[in-house]
């Protein structure tokens, strides 16, 4: 596209500049929140199409950096970014679990931006290297692990928008613990009749800034009007996701056949790597029938009338599954049932084990598994 300039990034031009000192540790019984800790390393890789295209990447200190205040993401959100994690397993060694569908899907929105593409493998290279410096961070406590938030930035400083010369892909990672520290507690969802949050030819499907930030007002507005915690986003009636995570229907449906059901990926929802894992796991299973097609909410509330749903829940990096109670559309309130003790159904606790097994190193499957 660019002449002249890298098709990507090697591995083999990273380089490593130590700081001076490194942070100290969290303590043993340290709580946890999403993303309140970062490491002492990032990995960067700046771009630059006047000068050779992708520069060589560079693990360094994780510290402020400057952007001047016309910076173009700044204004006009020319940005994207992903999230996974790295394990610890059960014999005490340290796993990606599916880099390489982040990195397919960050080089999707790459595309959406005018960002260059890059191999995604060579990124996975690169980032085995920041995770080997930085294994220390990973809590070595159940359920605990190393999110990664790898993250690309328009660099150009000017307020036209217009083609991308300048940019900078970076990676920092986090220590978290576990989503529900005392058991599942499952979520009110509320849906909005009068806010779309992706739609047919749009964006949807990439991971940009541009997705998030507005969906802000409609889930507060949901947590004012009704005590909902996440948003389940329609597109006129038909089920689209989840506030950030993709959104599944266990039910018998009206055919009377047992069914897990989720929205095709159509262009107006993420692809998440969690739902693709569980479409994978659960076909696997022949035990019900596996179903990725569009379905209305109205579909959704007879089910729940007629008592024919047997749970739902949303899927993502962050909870793996989080179980959902109710929902709320046109002031009306409508129960998913949940295991009262467990606060999930058993569908639900079953994907979770699956997915743990996986990522604990409990099961095997390479092609998933990617140990540093
Ligand atoms: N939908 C949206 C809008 C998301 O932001 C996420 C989180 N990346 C997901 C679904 C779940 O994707 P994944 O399983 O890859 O985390």
């Amino acid at each position: 596209r660019f002449m002249g300039t890298k098709q990507s990034f090697h591995k083999s031009d990273l380089t490593f500049q130590e700081r001076p000192n490194l942070k100290p540790k969290p303590a043993a019984d340290h709580q946890y929140t999403f993303g309140g800790l970062s490491t002492d390393y990032m990995l960067e890789i700046n771009y630059d199409v006047h000068n050779g295209g992708w520069q060589r990447p560079l693990i360094k200190a994780n510290e402020p950096f400057e952007l001047d205040p016309a910076n173009a993401t700044l204004h006009y959100s020319i940005e994207c970014f992903e999230g996974l994690k790295a394990y610890i397993t059960h014999d005490d060694r340290t796993m990606l679990f599916r880099p390489d569908k982040n990195f397919e899907r960050m080089n999707s929105s790459h595309r959406q931006l005018g960002f260059p593409e890059f191999n995604p493998k060579e990124m996975t290279e690169c980032l085995k290297e920041l995770i080997k410096i930085e294994k220390e961070w990973i809590p070595r406590r159940p359920m605990h692990s190393l999110y990664v938030r790898p993250t690309s930035i328009c660099m150009d400083d000017r307020l036209s928008l217009s083609k991308v010369e300048k940019m900078k892909t970076f990676i920092i990672l986090s220590p978290v613990g576990p989503y529900y520290p005392r058991g599942f507690v499952p979520v009110k969802l509320y849906c909005d009749t009068n806010t779309v949050r992706a739609w047919p030819q749009g964006f949807g499907d990439k991971k940009i800034g541009g997705n998030y930030g507005p969906t802000l007002r409609t889930s507060r507005m949901g947590n004012l009007k009704f005590g909902t915690d996440q948003v389940l986003w329609l597109l006129h009636d038909w089920v689209t996701e989840a506030g950030t995570m993709n959104f599944f229907v266990f039910w018998k449906n009206e055919e009377g056949e047992d069914e897990l059901i989720t929205p095709p990926l159509d262009g107006t929802i993420l692809p998440g790597v969690t739902r693709d894992s569980i479409l994978t796991l659960t076909k696997e299973l022949r035990q019900f029938k596996v179903s990725t097609r569009p379905f209305k909410i109205q579909e959704l509330m007879k089910a729940c009338t007629e008592k024919r749903v047997y749970e739902a829940f949303g899927a993502g990096t962050a909870a793996i599954v989080s179980p959902v109670q109710s929902f709320v559309y046109d002031n009306v309130t409508y129960e998913i049932p949940v295991d009262k003790e467990k606060g999930a159904g058993k569908l639900t606790q079953r994907i979770l084990q699956m997915m743990l097994d996986l990522q604990d190193g409990k099961t095997n499957r390479p092609e998933w598994q990617f140990y540093v």
